[in-house]
């Protein structure tokens, strides 16, 4: 019989607190109807992300006893750098405090006004670091990849046709590098093949791009590609892994996703007079190389992490769980981007709510009634997030309008999930009665931390 159950114990517990529907009620009230602004302890289950939310296990705990604080040379960076070194194969290892400190200092230094960036899709602050810097991101993902009802293997893929005629356009000097996010976090948590990542690689290398992977899920990435993709059905998924990186002239990293720690990153690459110049910037915005933003303790947690994250038990338990969650829901008729990804189930609004136009932003119209009626905490990724105005102040809507809930790694048990299902389903049958929103308050960038919302009558 196989098995695929927690492949651990539980030995350490936090009570979760309880609240009723008047106290959810009045805690969106106060946080004007945006779930970021709600405190944590009012949330019951709390799937707003996946970063840094992980159980860490009693291995990473004893690693964060035997940090060593030393400002230079800790004995614990060279155990962080040892454990990426592993995975990755690059040369220059570079810690940072999390995954956009990285993105910081990578496009600081290669981005700036006429530079261009292609991704199958940028992360939101991966966007933000390069748009920051006067650059334009532009997104190539495979057509299929924004059809949420269409079942496939591997909808993270670049469109290699569209990328290539994009290398043509914009002319090498122009292209300081390329990215390819695995999995693709915005468009689904959804894989990209080996084949995608080979196939990039030679684009690049006929264009003399650098190639750099945003590899926040590189583990659950190299899981799918062992269960679906021929020919690796044999390897390991640190073989599988390691050939990824094995591409890749350069890496960024969250830790705080497949390193299983609460914080924590990386910015690896091969290049040495880029390398001198990110840890240059490291130094004015981070710290010391051997620390980079972090304790000692937390390199030590990052490490451990890292081995455990290819462990193929947890594997097959971590994508099993997300897909267990997802079958319930549509079983029930809920619309879901399929089939699930690995970090998360992404509810399709569009079809869940197709009385409220993009306008009035039905993600966000789930996102307050998941947590009215269930206490439960998802995040919107579609119009909220990536939402963009025209000169006449009309609202330009990404092509998905999505709720993702992700799942913490090893936080919840099958009993939280099946509540979180039933809350959804209840939440589903009710749809008509779901209202939009609007926005009285935005920040310039990344609005969607702090953008406060009124209901529509
Ligand atoms: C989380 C994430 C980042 C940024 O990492 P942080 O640690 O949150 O700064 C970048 N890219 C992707 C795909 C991510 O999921």
């Amino acid at each position: 019989m196989k098995t695929i159950i927690e492949p651990f114990k539980i030995k350490s517990v936090e009570p979760i607190k309880f609240t009723t529907f008047e106290e959810r009620k009045k805690a969106l009230e106060v946080a004007s109807n945006n779930t970021f602004l709600i405190p944590a302890e009012d949330v019951l289950i709390d799937l707003l992300t996946d970063s840094g939310t992980s159980a860490m296990s009693s291995l990473q705990w004893a690693g964060i006893m035997k940090g060593d604080e030393s400002y230079a040379g800790a004995r614990s960076f060279f155990t962080f750098e040892n454990a990426v070194k592993k995975i990755t194969g690059m040369k220059h290892i570079i810690p940072t405090h999390q995954g956009r400190a990285a993105e910081k200092i990578l496009f600081s230094i290669l981005g700036g006004p006429g530079k261009y960036f292609p991704n199958n899709t940028h992360f939101d602050t991966t966007r933000a670091n390069i748009e920051f810097t006067g650059a334009v991101a532009e997104d190539y993902l495979v057509e299929v990849g924004s059809r949420p009802e269409v079942k496939a293997d591997f909808k993270g893929n670049m469109d290699i046709e569209r990328l290539e005629e994009f290398m043509v356009k914009r002319k090498r000097e122009n292209i300081p590098l390329c990215m390819i996010t695995i999995t693709n976090n915005s468009g689904g948590g959804q894989p990209v093949s080996m084949q995608n990542i080979r196939d990039v690689r030679e684009i690049c290398t006929k264009y003399s791009v650098p190639f750099f992977i945003d590899a926040c899920r590189f583990a659950e990435n190299s899981y799918f590609i062992k269960k679906r993709e021929k020919g690796f059905e044999n390897k390991s998924v640190l073989e599988i892994a390691q050939e990824i990186f094995s591409y890749a002239d350069g890496v960024t990293m969250s830790a705080k996703k497949d390193a299983l720690a609460n914080i924590g990153g990386f910015l690896a690459l091969n290049d040495d007079s880029l390398a001198i110049k990110c840890r240059n910037l490291l130094i004015v915005t981070e710290g010391f190389p051997t620390y980079g933003g972090l304790a000692g303790r937390d390199l030590e947690a990052v490490a451990q992490g890292l081995e455990e994250i290819v462990d193929e038990n947890y594997l097959e338990y971590r994508i099993r769980s997300v897909e267990y969650l997802g079958d319930k829901l549509t079983n029930a008729g809920v619309p879901i981007i399929e089939p699930p990804g690995g970090h998360a189930i992404y509810i399709d609004a569009k079809r869940f709510t197709p009385h409220i136009p993009s306008e009035q932003y039905p993600g966000q119209s789930i996102v307050c009634e998941l947590y009215l009626q269930g206490g439960i905490r998802g995040v919107e990724i579609g119009s909220v997030m990536f939402g963009k105005y025209n000169i006449d102040g009309k609202l330009i809507s990404p092509s998905m309008e999505l709720v993702r809930l992700a799942i913490p790694r090893r936080v919840y048990t099958q009993s939280h999930i099946d509540f979180v299902a039933e809350v959804v389903i209840e939440v589903y049958n009710n749809r008509h009665n779901l209202k939009g929103y609007e926005i009285t308050y935005e920040a310039p960038i990344l609005r969607h931390f702090t953008a406060k919302f009124s209901k529509l009558k």
